[in-house]
Order: structure tokens, then C-alpha cells, then sequence
């Protein structure tokens, strides 16, 4: 008897599936900068930044205003998924 264990070993002789990183974010706390890097195929834009904190920060007319600290970490945090939204159509 053979096919009481057919249903169990379906996905018999197939690799076992990679883990696909599809972007690193990079954070240089000493140098206060940062920088994400998309892996996904195919992408237009693979790299967001670096930004760092004493970049001039672009919503100031003045020019001498530097986005900071705050400004890093607003990179840091909203990276991902405005690249994703703007380069792949979907935040995942
Ligand atoms: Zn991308």
C-alpha cells in the first residue's frame, strides 16, 4: 500500500522556498544618515537617499534651515512605504 502517504508528500522533492529580502534600510547613527535600498527586480529607483540631518531641508524658501535630526527620522520612518507606493503601487 502506497497511497495512504501520497497526500502527505505532495510537495516532496521541491526546495525548501528563500526568505526574498526585498530592501534594507540603513542607519549611520554617527553619521546621522540614512539610506534604503530596494532588492525587488526590476526596480527604477533602487536607492532612497542618503539623507542626512544637515541636508537642507527643501520646504524652507530660506535655504539655511537643515532637516535634522527629525527630519532623518521621518526619512527613516516613511522610506519603505513611499517607496513602495511610488515605485511598486502598493505598500507591500
Ligand atoms: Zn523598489
Amino acid at each position: 500500500m502506497t497511497t495512504t502517504t501520497a497526500g502527505a508528500r505532495t510537495h516532496a522533492g521541491r526546495p525548501p522556498q528563500l526568505q526574498r529580502v526585498e530592501g534594507a534600510l540603513f542607519v549611520d547613527l554617527d553619521g546621522r544618515r540614512a539610506r534604503y535600498e530596494c532588492y525587488r527586480p526590476g526596480c527604477q529607483h533602487p536607492m532612497e537617499g542618503p539623507v542626512r540631518a544637515i541636508d537642507k531641508d527643501p520646504s524652507d524658501t530660506t535655504g539655511k534651515r537643515r532637516i535634522g535630526i527629525d527630519g532623518l527620522v521621518a526619512f527613516i520612518d516613511g522610506v519603505k512605504d513611499r517607496h513602495l507606493n511610488t515605485h511598486h503601487g502598493s505598500p507591500r
